[in-house]
């Protein structure tokens, strides 16, 4: 079965499919990336196989548990895997028609960045590739999907074989290599292994936040582990072996890191020919401030002025919760 073999329960799937030529699994799987709902919509399948697909094989490994809609469009999904744990995902519809699923890697997140609301969870497990591909796929039912970032719960580094397991995956379901982003704190064995293997122009972003380490480790207790240098080169090494640029995704708080002299220091750390900076407006989790616009424009500018290519997040999701930083659920 190839590359089809991790998805659904291989055991289950090959159980059902003994007897039957090896081309099915495929077939299956072609339908299924496509945003087939169920097997009666498998109609080159032969309909006793269909029947009994149907009735001992769910077609997908995690169950919708509830679905919130934003007035933006923004759709967030709860689901829970067969072992009871909670996974969010989020599909993003902008207005030039792009449409962007955000995909959990793990169910919760064993790290503490004091600003995420998903660290403040229990952590549950690593997920595997088939449960983060039938997140996507949830949202492939309802329409086409062309972008997905690994930015929901968890640490994809953390996670990183399943991770790249899933994202081999989403080119059959529309989603390109140059259209799917891994975002990591920075957990450099995972970052190390990414970059050794993935050959695909898979996009990686990094979670920066600060660019002084003493307050970064205050922000991202993580960065006490991984110094920041080191995370730094092996993002360069990504670039010098895939020539696509790294992002760096920066949270704007209040008073604590969103200072002109800090955009300075920002600049000052970054090679404008290897990154480019998103700054993302802080979504309320409890304990920061949002910066102002005005001093979200002014840090903007300032890296702008230093020759660093900039832009800013335009938030989604917020009034349901969607929003980066934001996902978490009770149990
Ligand atoms: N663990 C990975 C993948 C999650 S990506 C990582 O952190 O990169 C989620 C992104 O949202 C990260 O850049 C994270 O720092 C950011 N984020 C977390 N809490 C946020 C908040 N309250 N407001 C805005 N962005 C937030």
């Amino acid at each position: 079965m190839g590359r089809y073999r991790d998805w659904v329960n291989l055991d289950l799937l090959t159980e059902e499919l003994a007897g039957e030529p090896a081309y099915r699994a495929r077939q299956i799987w072609a339908w299924v990336a496509r945003g087939a709902a169920g097997y009666h919509e498998m109609t080159d399948l032969p309909a006793p196989l269909r029947a009994r697909l149907a009735e001992r094989l769910p077609i997908s490994t995690i169950e919708l548990e509830h679905e919130a809609r934003s007035r933006d469009g923004t759709v967030k999904a709860l689901f829970r895997t067969s072992d009871g744990q909670p996974v969010e995902a989020v599909l993003m519809r902008f207005r030039d028609g792009r449409r962007t699923v955000c995909l959990s890697s793990q169910s919760g997140c064993p790290l503490t960045c004091t600003f995420c609301a998903t660290g403040q969870m229990r952590f549950g497990r690593n997920l595997t590739a088939s449960e983060m591909l039938d997140q996507a796929l949830h949202f492939r039912r309802l329409e086409t999907i062309d972008h997905v970032v690994f930015m929901g719960m968890g640490e994809p580094m953390l996670n990183v074989d399943e991770v790249i397991a899933a994202a081999r995956r989403l080119p059959d379901l529309g989603v390109t290599h140059r259209r799917t982003t891994v975002s990591t704190v920075g957990w450099l064995p995972g970052l190390r292994k990414f970059v050794d293997e993935v050959d695909e122009p898979v996009r990686l972003a990094l979670s920066l936040h600060a660019a002084e380490p003493a307050l970064r480790s205050q922000l991202m207790p993580v960065n006490d582990r991984y110094p920041l240098a080191d995370v730094l080169a092996e993002c360069r090494r990504y670039f010098e072996l895939r020539s696509r640029k790294v992002f760096i995704e920066y949270v704007m708080l209040a008073g604590v890191n969103d200072r002109v002299e800090q955009a300075r220091s920002l600049a000052e750390l970054l090679d404008p020919q290897v990154f480019k900076v998103n700054l993302i407006p802080y979504n309320p989790t409890g304990s920061f401030t949002g910066s102002s616009p005005k001093a979200i424009a002014a840090f903007e500018a300032e890296l702008k002025r230093r020759g660093i290519p900039t832009t800013v997040r335009l938030t989604r999701g917020r009034d349901i919760a969607a929003a980066c930083g934001q996902l978490a659920t009770a149990s």
